[in-house]
């Protein structure tokens, strides 16, 4: 029953795995692969389908997505799901994937990139909205509940309320950090000290310029963050296609169209 994922990170997480307990197993289901969320898989869920969403929060969404280099076009997006370099060592996103957020939350990012820029700074993101299709993908591919949460619970990658990134240079070349993304291990938490002094200001940097607009990190991924009304968002599975369709990734032409 082992899981068939990429050997570099499953020798990584099988030393994770047996080093760490329940409470830090618990945790690191925030990024990839929390929530396989089998029993909502049955349909278009842009409404809200957890137990937890009460009053208005509850409404379901009128594709409140917005596609964050239209609105932020300085920040650079290499969706790692979309190609084999991640950790399962599979494609899972179609070619039409875009980083779709929650509008106020890719508006949030939007600040972060602003302010960074005056400090020649600016983001790559690796992850932002991710059906729920995929999640339940990604549950098939490593189906072990020491990683993947409860199915009621869902990532709040499926909201569209995290995203994961990292801090490049005015030349696009990530700054150093504590590990790769999706490293699941010690040296990717938040309170890990045992690094080099310049990883360590480099994810303090990060820490700092998403916290200031409003962002949550997870103690075990410095490259992940969450909404901090990520709750608002109910967990969604509308597809990269329908998202693009919607939302067309050209922007209309400025003259006229033949
Ligand atoms: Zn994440």
């Amino acid at each position: 029953m082992r899981p068939r994922i990429g050997s570099q990170l499953g020798r990584q997480l099988g030393s994770s795995l047996r080093s760490l307990g329940a409470m830090v197993g618990l945790s690191l289901l925030g990024c990839p692969m929390t929530g396989a969320t089998t029993g909502a898989m049955t349909g278009a869920t842009t409404g809200a389908m957890t137990g937890t969403m009460t009053g208005a929060a509850a409404r379901p969404t009128e594709l409140p997505f917005t596609e964050l280099q239209r609105l932020a076009p300085s920040i650079r997006v290499e969706l790692r799901y979309a190609t084999t370099n991640n950790f399962t060592g599979k494609v899972l996103y179609p070619a039409e994937a875009r980083c779709y957020l929650r509008t106020a939350v890719a508006e949030a990012l939007a600040k972060v990139a602003t302010a960074l820029q005056a400090e020649g700074l600016g983001l790559k993101v690796f992850d932002c909205y991710r059906p729920q299709r995929v999640q339940f993908q990604l549950w098939e591919l490593v189906h072990d509940e020491r990683y993947v949460a409860s199915p009621h619970k869902g990532s709040r990658h499926n909201r569209g309320a995290a995203v994961d990134l990292t801090l490049v240079d005015q030349d696009g070349r990530e700054l150093p950090m504590p590990t790769p993304f999706d490293d699941f291990t010690e040296k990717a938490h938040r309170s890990y000290q045992d690094l080099p002094a310049e990883a360590k200001r480099n994810r303090a940097r990060l820490e700092q310029a998403m916290t200031r607009a409003g962002f949550v990190g997870l103690p075990t991924e410095w490259w992940h963050f969450d909404a901090a009304d990520w709750q608002r968002h109910p967990l969604a599975d509308v597809p990269f296609a329908a998202l693009a369709a919607a939302r067309p990734q050209v922007p209309p032409a400025t003259g006229p169209t033949p």
